[in-house]
């Protein structure tokens, strides 16, 4: 894999609707692309970003929930359970500039993954750090913040949608 090539998709890239593949592979390659996704991460400014939105079809997303090299995380192969509470905020998506909607979200859940070598982890968390959670790993089925948006938003970032939609194709 070249990753140096790699880039940010964006809306509609079919790509981005792709149910991603486990990671199988733990070979020293993975060390470039994580390497690579954190990269794009910083240089979008984003707090998280899943391998789909740069192409690659595989179960793996890295975070940081609060900016310092300190918190970087990598989540391999990635499930979410023991859910509870709702609530809604405001959440961006790199794959969708110009979008913000309010998406509707488990408060707390627990993360059960590998790391980087294979190893199981897992972790609780709530708010914040759960949310990111959440919207990474609806990025490796195929899901986005707009599929989970109030009809009453759609019509707002209707716009947008079509002039990213008009981008797409002018780049074929
Ligand atoms: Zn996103």
């Amino acid at each position: 894999m070249d990753v140096a090539a790699l880039g940010m998709l964006h809306y509609p890239d079919p790509r981005l609707r792709r149910v991603a593949k486990p990671v199988e592979d733990f070979g020293p390659w993975l060390d470039a692309l994580i390497t690579r996704m954190f990269e794009i991460m910083r240089d979008h400014k984003g707090v998280g970003l899943a391998a789909p939105q740069v192409g690659v079809d595989l179960r793996l997303f890295v975070m940081n929930a609060t900016g310092e090299a300190v918190d970087d995380r990598v989540y391999l192969n990635p499930k979410l359970d023991q859910r509870s509470g709702w609530a809604e905020a405001e959440e961006g998506c790199l794959s969708l500039p110009g979008i913000n909607v309010q998406v509707r979200r488990s408060v707390k859940c627990r993360l059960v993954a590998q790391d980087r070598n294979g190893k199981p982890i897992e972790a609780i968390s709530s708010g914040f750090v759960s949310r990111i959670w959440q919207h990474e790993i609806d990025h490796l089925d195929g899901v986005m913040i707009i599929d989970k948006m109030a009809p009453s938003e759609a019509i707002a970032v209707r716009k947008v949608l079509r002039s990213l939609e008009a981008d797409f194709d002018d780049r074929k």
